[in-house]
């Protein structure tokens, strides 16, 4: 059985290659490299980020305002 290695598409032979459909051992791992790339962008989206990031800077904001205002207001 005759294919082409996926990684740099030179003929391979099932009966030749012991990394079949791959030319090489070399093409075999990176193949399985790209895999493991692209299933490391695909857990981890973007707009989560974004959306933690602004519910801390609110909330970190605002306390900060009200503890420096209240300590002055029963000394007047
Ligand atoms: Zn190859």
């Amino acid at each position: 059985m005759k294919h082409k290695c996926p990684i740099c598409k030179v003929e391979t032979d099932s009966a030749v290659h012991a990394d079949f459909p791959f030319c090489s051992e070399r093409c075999r791992d990176r193949d399985l490299g790209n895999w493991a790339s692209e299933k490391y962008v695909v857990s981890e989206p973007v707009f989560d980020e974004e959306d933690l990031a602004e519910g801390k800077g609110d909330s970190i904001v605002l306390p900060l305002d009200d503890d420096l205002e209240n300590p002055n207001d029963p000394e007047h």
